[in-house]
C-alpha cells in the first residue's frame, strides 16, 4: 500500500516511520525541516532554554553565582535542534523524503514542486502557526519562534497570553533577568486547566516576580507600548520586546483542500474519530484539526489514523492526554479538573498532598508545588493536577492508573520508594 505523508511533524514524521516499519510504501512531503514546529520552533528548543533557566534558578538559591549566558544556551539550542534532527534523518531511512510545499491538485493527487505524487492513503499533517490579535500593533510584536532566536536577553518583556506558551516563555526570560509581565484575558492564567492549579502557579509566577494582569483586554501596541483596558480603564506598560502568545491557528492555507473537496473550518480539518476526513482514504491529523494541539496528541493521532489503515484495532484514549508546562514550577495534569467534574455533575472528592511535606523535595530546595487527585465516588481516579518539581514526570504514574480504569484502593496498595518526589502522589493517595 503506498502512503502519502503531508508535514514532517510530530503528527507525520513519527507517522511514516511507523507506516514504513509495517511494509508500507511511504512518501513523506515537508516544506519545513525535519521534527515540525516540536523540534525546530516549539517543545525542544524551548525546553532546552527551560533546563538552563531551570539551572539559574537552583544556582540563586544554593548562593552560587553562576549564570549561563543567554547568547551561548541560543547556541547550545540550535546544537540540540541538529542532534535531533540528524536523529530523524536515520529514522526515516526507509521513507521517501520530498522537501517543497505540497499542494491538492484533487483528491487523489498532490504537486510538489512541479511534480505529481499519489497514494492509496494520504495523511494530512500540516501543524498550526501563531495566532495574532486583530489589533493596530500587533505586527510589530515577536512570535513564538521568533522569539527563540533571539541571542540576547531583552531588559523588559511584554507577553500578550497567559497560557502554556506565553507563560512558557515568561517563566524562562525571568530568569535570564528580564522584567516580565504578562497580559491574559481571562479571569485565570492556563484557561483550560484546573482553577486551583492555575492559582496557585500565578501566585507562584508573581513571587519569581512576573507581573500577571489577568482581565486585561490588551488594545493596542505601539513601540513598545502595551495598551490594555481593564474594568473600564485604560493602562500601558512599556517594554523592550512585545511577544504576541495568544494561541496557534491551524495551517491549512495554500494546501488548496477545496479541489480535493475535504471540509475544514477556521478551527482546523473537520475529522471523524478515525481522524478521516470528508474524504474517504484522507485523513488529518495533528494540530492542522485544530483539536489539543500537543505533539504527543498529533503523534498517537497518526498512529490511530494509521491503524485504522492498517485494518488493526487499538484502544488509545484520546481523552486522557497528559499535559505539561515547563514554567517553573512546573505544571501537569491529566483527565478531569475539578470544574469540568461540576460541569458533568460527578460526585467526586479531591485528595491534597503537598511537596513541603516530602522528605526528597525538601533536601531538593524544591518545597513550593502540591499534587491534587479527583476521585469518583465509586473510587475510580479521574483526574490529577500537580505543580512542582519534575510535576512532568510524575504525572505519568497516575495516566497509568486512570488509563487502566485503577481505582484509589489499587493505588493505596502500591509501595513507592523512600526518598523519591513519587511519595508526593502516595501522600495524596492516603489523605
Ligand atoms: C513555543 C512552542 C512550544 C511548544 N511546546 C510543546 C511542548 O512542550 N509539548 C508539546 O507536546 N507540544 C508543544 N508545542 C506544540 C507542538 O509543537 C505541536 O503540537 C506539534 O508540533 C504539532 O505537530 P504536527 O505534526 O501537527 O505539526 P508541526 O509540528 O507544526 O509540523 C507540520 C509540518 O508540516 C509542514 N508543512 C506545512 N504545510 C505544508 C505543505 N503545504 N506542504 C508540505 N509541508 C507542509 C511544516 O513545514 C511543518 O514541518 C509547542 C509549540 C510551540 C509553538
Amino acid at each position: 500500500m503506498k502512503l502519502l505523508i503531508i508535514g514532517g511533524g510530530p503528527g507525520g514524521y513519527e507517522t511514516a516511520v511507523e507506516a514504513a516499519k509495517r511494509g508500507l510504501e511511504v512518501t513523506l512531503i515537508t516544506e519545513g525541516p525535519l521534527g515540525g514546529t516540536c523540534l525546530n520552533e516549539g517543545c525542544i528548543p524551548t525546553k532546552t532554554f527551560c533546563h538552563y533557566a531551570e539551572l539559574i534558578e537552583q544556582n540563586n538559591k544554593a548562593g552560587l553565582d553562576c549564570k549561563p549566558s543567554f547568547a551561548a544556551v541560543a547556541v547550545r539550542k540550535q546544537n540540540v535542534i541538529e542532534q535531533l534532527r540528524g536523529g530523524i534523518d536515520m529514522l526515516l531511512k526507509n521513507v521517501q523524503v520530498i522537501r517543497g510545499k505540497a499542494q491538492f491538485k484533487d483528491s487523489k493527487t498532490v504537486v510538489c514542486n512541479g511534480q505529481e505524487y499519489s497514494g492509496d492513503k494520504i495523511i494530512i499533517a500540516t501543524g498550526s502557526v501563531s495566532a495574532s490579535l486583530p489589533i493596530p500593533g500587533a505586527e510589530s510584536c515577536l512570535t513564538s519562534k521568533e522569539i527563540l532566536e533571539l541571542t540576547e536577553v531583552p531588559e523588559s518583556l511584554c507577553v500578550i497570553g497567559g497560557g502554556v506558551i506565553g507563560l512558557e516563555f515568561a517563566s524562562i526570560f525571568r530568569s535570564f533577568g528580564s522584567e516580565v509581565t504578562v497580559m491574559e484575558f481571562c479571569p485565570n492564567i492556563l484557561p483550560r486547566f484546573d482553577v486551583d492549579l492555575a492559582k496557585r502557579l500565578k501566585q507562584s509566577l508573581s513571587k519569581r516576580g512576573i507581573n500577571i494582569e489577568v482581565q486585561a483586554q490588551v488594545t493596542a501596541i505601539d513601540g513598545g507600548m502595551v495598551t490594555y483596558k481593564k474594568k473600564d480603564e485604560e493602562y500601558t506598560v512599556q517594554a523592550d520586546k512585545v511577544l504576541m502568545a495568544v494561541g496557534r491557528r491551524p495551517n491549512t492555507g495554500g494546501l488548496n483542500l477545496e479541489v480535493a473537496g475535504i471540509d475544514y473550518t477556521r478551527k482546523g480539518v473537520t475529522v471523524n474519530d478515525r481522524f478521516e476526513t470528508s474524504v474517504p482514504g484522507i485523513f488529518a491529523v495533528g494540530d492542522v484539526t485544530g483539536g489539543i494541539m500537543l505533539a504527543h496528541a498529533a503523534t498517537y493521532q497518526g498512529l490511530h489514523a494509521l491503524n485504522h489503515i492498517c485494518g488493526q484495532q487499538d484502544s488509545i484514549r484520546f481523552d486522557l492526554i497528559p499535559a505539561a508546562v515547563f514554567t517553573m514550577p512546573e505544571v501537569a495534569t491529566v483527565g478531569l479538573t475539578e470544574e469540568q467534574c461540576k460541569e458533568q455533575e460527578l460526585q467526586v472528592h479531591c485528595l491534597k498532598s503537598f511537596y513541603r511535606a516530602n522528605g526528597k523535595a525538601v533536601s531538593m530546595d524544591e518545597p513550593e508545588g502540591y499534587c491534587k487527585l479527583i476521585v469518583a465516588e465509586s473510587g475510580a481516579i479521574l483526574g490529577a493536577h500537580l505543580m512542582g518539581a519534575h510535576a512532568s514526570d510524575l504525572i505519568h504514574e497516575i495516566a497509568a492508573v486512570i488509563n487502566m480504569k485503577g481505582t484509589l484502593g489499587q493505588m493505596q496498595n502500591m509501595i513507592h520508594a523512600h526518598p523519591t518526589l513519587s511519595e508526593i502522589v502516595q501522600s495524596a493517595l492516603h489523605n
